[in-house]
């Protein structure tokens, strides 16, 4: 059995547990962890051992090179997703139907309710993303990938930093790279913030030329094929205010102390709760206004979240980011952040630029 037929085998069992006999996945990024297919537009069933792609004609050739054996829906011009969807939901004959309610439209689910009227249709949330959780060895593997093409991005854009480049044009270097390298691109549109703007935790690249200010924050990852990493750093590249070192050091402090209170048993709440504490000890509670972290996979923000009220306990094979930040408004801000891996002995940082406050500062060469 290959591992998508692996995966999709528990989460028919999942499926039953919750007492339903089958499962409609809408969300893309089930239906890629589920079967390998990587396009849009298409769902999943699940009904006991019938596990049926439906999608339409522009995917026929994508489908069969990245999910070949698997059975296949494609419909015929003029017919919906949801007119195709009650037919097979009707031929694999399932009574009690979940239905993956984080992403189908009420509108949707109300239309397919009318075609599927002798069928109870059930609002579901988690099923699949639970299985997500626990990274198995391929996704593992993939996401150390995608690491190790975040910081060959990093390396080449640190070492090539010139005067007179703009933000933007930093962005478009880290995405050229990661292509160079093989990757995909990258994970998300990369913020790269100097000075005052670093203070916005969810800055976008602007025309602000870098050296402008003297550090700069940049926030990047890559996908490999699926998979994904997610990366901060604050480049010095001049003196900096104390101030700024100041909160450097806080949030590095907070950063390695929450990192070591990863391992197995652990709540996720309280590896906020360690990187919080030092961070409000120093005087800076009210600046650290987002999480700590987040799961990391197929999406680049997925379960669990590692926040002040997440009671999920940390198990092996969970990859996390830790991104603590202190932003200061009108002044700048600093975070950092590296994913890391839950073993079962502990954990394992996946991630290796370096971090100290003496290795940030960088040359800028002239223009
Ligand atoms: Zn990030
Ligand atoms: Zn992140």
């Amino acid at each position: 059995m290959d591992r998508f037929a692996t995966r999709r085998e528990k989460a028919v069992k999942a499926t039953a547990k919750a007492g339903l006999d089958a499962l409609l996945v809408t969300n893309v990024a089930n239906v890629t962890y589920l079967t390998g297919f990587t396009g849009d537009d298409s769902y999943l069933l699940l009904a006991g051992r019938d596990h049926i792609i439906i999608s339409d004609p522009r995917y026929t050739t994508q489908l069969s090179e990245e999910c070949p054996g698997i059975e296949l829906s494609i419909r015929v011009p003029g017919t919906s997703i949801l007119d195709d969807t009650q037919r097979v939901v009707l031929a694999a004959k399932a009574k009690k139907l979940g239905v993956e309610a984080d992403t189908i439209t009420l509108e949707s689910f109300e239309k397919l309710k009318e075609k599927l009227a002798q069928q109870t249709l059930v609002a579901t949330s988690g099923i699949v993303e639970d299985l997500r959780l626990i990274k198995d060895a391929e996704e593992i593997a993939e996401t150390r990938t995608a690491v190790w093409l975040a910081e060959k991005a990093f390396a080449k854009i640190r070492a090539g930093l010139v005067a007179g480049q703009t933000e933007r044009q930093v962005a478009h270097a880290i995405e050229n790279t990661i292509r160079e390298f093989g990757g995909k691109g990258c994970s998300f549109d990369p913020i790269v913030a100097s000075g005052h703007r670093a203070a916005l935790p969810h800055a976008r690249a602007s025309e602000r030329l870098i050296g402008s200010d003297p550090f700069v924050l940049i926030d990047w990852g890559a996908t490999a094929k699926h998979y994904k990493s997610d990366l901060t750093r604050v480049l010095f590249t001049a003196k900096i205010p104390p101030k700024l070192e100041r909160i450097y050091r806080v949030v590095l402090q907070a950063q390695v102390a929450a990192i070591k209170a990863i391992r197995p048993g652990v709540l996720c709440k309280d590896v906020d709760a360690v990187a919080r504490k030092i961070i409000t000890d120093a005087g800076f509670g009210k600046q650290f206004g987002h999480g700590l972290g987040h799961g990391l996979g197929i999406d680049i923000h997925e379960a669990p979240r590692l926040n002040s009220s997440s009671e999920v306990e940390l198990k092996p094979g969970m990859i996390v980011t830790v991104e603590p930040g202190i932003y200061l408004p009108g002044f700048g801000g600093v975070r950092i952040e590296d994913d890391i891996l839950v073993t079962k002995s502990g954990h394992e940082v996946l991630t290796s630029v370096p971090k100290e406050f003496d290795e940030q500062y960088v040359e800028i060469s002239a223009p």
